[in-house]
């Protein structure tokens, strides 16, 4: 056996940083919420980080060690809940800001959790299917005294699935030596998922998207729409999207994207991709598009999908459309947040836009914690109604106060933790 050893840090991070980019969205909310200093300071930092590591038998023989990290930031409204990202940027200031924004979204929609994150800096199409699970499985185990139904609920996130939420459901299962549906959410129907998980974060997305339109007295159908990114939440809010009438002009992955004047036939999208390894380019009847243009096409709405910092000093200036949702979790950095926002663009920010999918999971955990199962147009209505409502909040707040739709959105999302966090006390 050759034993080769991965660095142990994750590569380094990205030049923006996105974990003082979510403080600085914080300390914003704070000062309009005119936050007691102390309790800004708990906020300010995540209330456990770990990092484990992960040694993993490669089919070859060689052995692997890899860093897993989990970041819980907040409890104070309920379990900590986050999703789970295999992706080769994953650093721990990365899973420590996705778990502080998973804290304010949690709140804004009015869930009893608090936020986390976990993350491997791995690119999963590296690894073979068993090894994947085998690097799935020993991130578990390594975690089972962190994570359970009412302490820290994972979740799918980028590069992962309801197959990975399968093997961390099973591996936690196994070892405690009972069935625990409810230690992970997004996972597999036949062992306790919700119907409409999958399609959760893009429908909730296509909720927004459409409530925002309507603001503006306009409709889904007929509006030109862009979406950076097409996996769980791009093509879903795609899908959506295109049923209810939208024009998708152009869709894109990692690897480059395809663009038609008159909208793309995204059930053939979605068909091509799935035969062709997932890549889009060679779609007939469009254009191939970089990632970099699809930002700058003239649209109603831009949809980024994919990853943190892609709407940028550098390309908001170039950015047409009058409406941005970000299904992904931080697209838009805050130099280019400021710059749209004195251009007048409504960006319907992240903790709003994609917060779908962790309604649904919330709902999922229910059903799974009750062992009674709704069928999908229940699901569907229950997260519908908690959508709209965040919406409107959301909207409401930014009125009455004066601020963007994001500052609306923290300042709901801070103030109702800091209010628990308040009303609980400090211990000891
Ligand atoms: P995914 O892995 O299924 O899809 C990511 C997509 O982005 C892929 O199509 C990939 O090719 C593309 N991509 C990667 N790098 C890119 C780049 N540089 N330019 C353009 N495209 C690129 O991940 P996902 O679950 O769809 O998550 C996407 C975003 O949504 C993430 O920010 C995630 O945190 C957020 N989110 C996901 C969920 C969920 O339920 N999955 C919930 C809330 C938020």
């Amino acid at each position: 056996m050759v034993l080769s050893l991965a660095p142990l840090e994750s590569p380094s991070p990205a030049h923006i940083c996105p974990f003082d980019q979510a403080c600085s969205y914080l300390e914003s909310a704070a000062k309009e919420l005119k936050l007691d200093q102390g309790l800004l300071a708990i906020l300010s930092h995540p209330r456990k980080a770990i990092t484990v590591t992960i040694p993993v038998k490669l089919d070859n023989g060689d052995v692997q060690v890899l860093a897993g990290h989990r970041v819980q930031h907040c409890d104070v409204l309920g379990p900590y809940k986050g999703g789970t990202r295999y992706h080769p940027t994953v650093t721990l200031r990365e899973v420590s800001a996705l778990a502080m924004l998973m804290t304010w979204k949690c709140a804004l929609l009015g869930i009893p959790y608090g936020g986390a994150k976990g993350g491997i800096a791995i690119a999963p199409a590296q690894y073979s299917e068993r090894e994947l699970e085998r690097i799935t499985r020993r991130y578990t185990s390594e975690l089972l005294k962190d994570i359970g139904p009412s302490t820290d609920i994972p979740a799918p996130d980028v590069g992962t699935s309801a197959r990975e939420m399968a093997w961390m459901m099973d591996t936690y299962s196994v070892n405690v030596g009972h069935a625990v549906p409810g230690v992970v959410t997004g996972k597999p129907l036949s062992i306790g998922g919700s119907l409409g998980r999958e399609m959760a974060t893009g429908r909730g997305v296509m909720i927004v998207v459409r409530e925002a339109l309507a603001q503006q007295g306009r409709a889904i159908a007929g509006s030109r729409i862009a979406i950076q990114g097409f996996g769980n939440v791009g093509s879903a809010a795609a899908l959506l999207l295109h049923e209810a009438g939208a024009k998708i002009i152009a869709v894109s992955r990692g690897s480059g994207g395809i663009f038609a004047e008159d909208g793309l036939d995204i059930p053939a999208v979605k068909a091509y991709a799935a035969q062709n390894n997932r890549n889009l380019i060679g779609f007939p009847d469009a254009i191939p598009i970089t990632n970099t243009d699809l930002l700058a096409l003239p649209c109603d709405v831009l949809i980024p999908a994919a990853l943190e910092n892609q709407i940028t000093a550098d390309n908001v200036d170039q950015v047409q459309a009058s409406i941005i949702a970000e299904a992904a979790n931080g697209p838009v950095t805050l130099e280019a947040d400021r710059a749209l926002e004195s251009r007048g663009v409504m960006v319907l920010p992240d903790i709003l836009a994609n917060a779908g999918g962790v309604v649904v999971s919330y709902l999922e955990w229910v059903q799974g914690l009750s062992y009674v199962f709704w069928n999908e147009e229940r699901v569907n209505q229950e997260m519908e109604g908690l959508m709209v409502q965040a919406f409107q909040q959301v909207m409401k707040q930014s009125t009455a106060r004066q601020v963007s739709l994001r500052l609306a959105a923290y300042t709901l999302g801070v103030g109702r933790v800091a209010q628990a966090l308040s009303d609980r006390g400090l211990y000891p």
